[in-house]
């Protein structure tokens, strides 16, 4: 990757395909790291309704631009319209960022490599550990999965048990590198035994604005010291689970971290150049404050 400063005179487009899209802190986000670095790209909202994703797909190619994320609720539904699909958004099945190449739509997954990286950063390797993960949708896909290859045994615990099975049963079906199960129906998270676990993933929306009260995690259910806590919630900052975590002494991380990671991954993937990522954490947190409590997720 290179550093240098961008001489090109063409102005090349990104954009967030979604819905809604409106409050998302990605152009925020991508539009600082190419003014830190001088380059001449712009990311904007493509707001697709369902039915106008096949649609959206064929104007990027026709507007020229360079690739596109893709959230809440496209993720899976871009698939079938995509030319090539990479090995961790092939495996997780689902893509959040499509990289235009030759006229050649790419679909890649960087949810789980920014989870990923946001949990090292914050002093937590996964190998050889045991995550507990709460919830079973798009985003605990690409959690499982990552956690999975980088060595970590997973437990899924969801709300519909069905859907922790089939979670877990298509990681085995994939052949991730350490185990998946799922906790059974007649398992609460009081219930269960929580001395082998390392790490809890909340992977659910409760905790999210504008239910800040609510929280994940029973609140007569003390939440082990030695634990790292991470909330994929973002917004707030501190969601009642990390507060959960703090009176415990555990470890709390919010999920800033892999919306930024996710975001310079993708970044890297469409520019060639690396990303700033403290210039993206910046704006991210800046575009929060902006918008009060209410920017969405992706
Ligand atoms: P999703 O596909 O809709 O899945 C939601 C999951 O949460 C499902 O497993 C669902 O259980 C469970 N759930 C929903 N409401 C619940 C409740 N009241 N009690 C218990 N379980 C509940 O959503 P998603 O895309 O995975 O997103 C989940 C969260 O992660 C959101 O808050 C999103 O903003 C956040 N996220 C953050 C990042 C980041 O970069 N930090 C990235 C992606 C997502 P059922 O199966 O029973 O419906």
């Amino acid at each position: 990757m290179t550093e240098s400063k961008t001489t090109d005179s063409e102005t090349h487009f990104v954009g967030l395909i979604g819905w809604p899209v409106e409050h998302s802190v990605s152009p925020a986000m991508h539009n600082a790291a190419f003014d830190a670095l001088g380059l001449n790209w712009r990311y904007t909202l493509l707001p697709t309704p369902p039915g106008r994703v096949k649609a959206a797909l064929t104007d990027l190619k026709a507007q020229g631009y360079r690739g596109a994320n893709v959230t809440v609720p496209h993720k899976q539904v871009v698939m079938p319209h995509l030319d090539e699909i990479t090995g961790a958004a092939r495996d997780i099945s689902a893509v959040n960022t499509i990289v235009v190449q030759e006229d050649q739509l790419i679909g890649h997954n960087t949810d789980g490599d920014g989870f990923l990286a946001a949990l090292r950063e914050a002093g937590f390797a996964p190998a050889g550990r045991r995550a507990l993960v709460l919830g079973a949708g798009g985003a605990a896909r690409a959690v499982v999965y990552a956690l999975a290859q980088a060595g970590c045994t997973v437990a899924i615990h969801n709300r519909t048990v069905r859907r922790a099975a089939q979670l877990a049963h298509h990681m085995q079906d994939v052949g991730v590198h350490a185990p998946v199960t799922w906790v059974p129906t007649t398992a609460t998270l009081a219930d269960l035994d929580l001395a082998p676990f390392d790490l809890l993933v909340n992977a659910t929306p409760v905790g999210m604005w504008p239910h800040t009260d609510a929280s994940p995690w029973p609140e007569t259910l003390p939440l082990p010291s030695h634990w790292t806590v991470f909330d994929l919630v973002y917004n707030p900052a501190e969601t009642r689970l990390l507060a959960q975590a703090h009176a415990a002494g555990a470890t709390a991380v919010g999920g800033l971290g892999m919306l930024v990671h996710q975001g310079a991954l993708a970044f890297a993937r469409w520019t060639g150049h690396s990303p700033p990522v403290a210039v993206m954490w910046a704006a991210c947190q800046q575009a929060l404050e902006a918008t009060g409590t209410r920017a969405g997720s992706g």
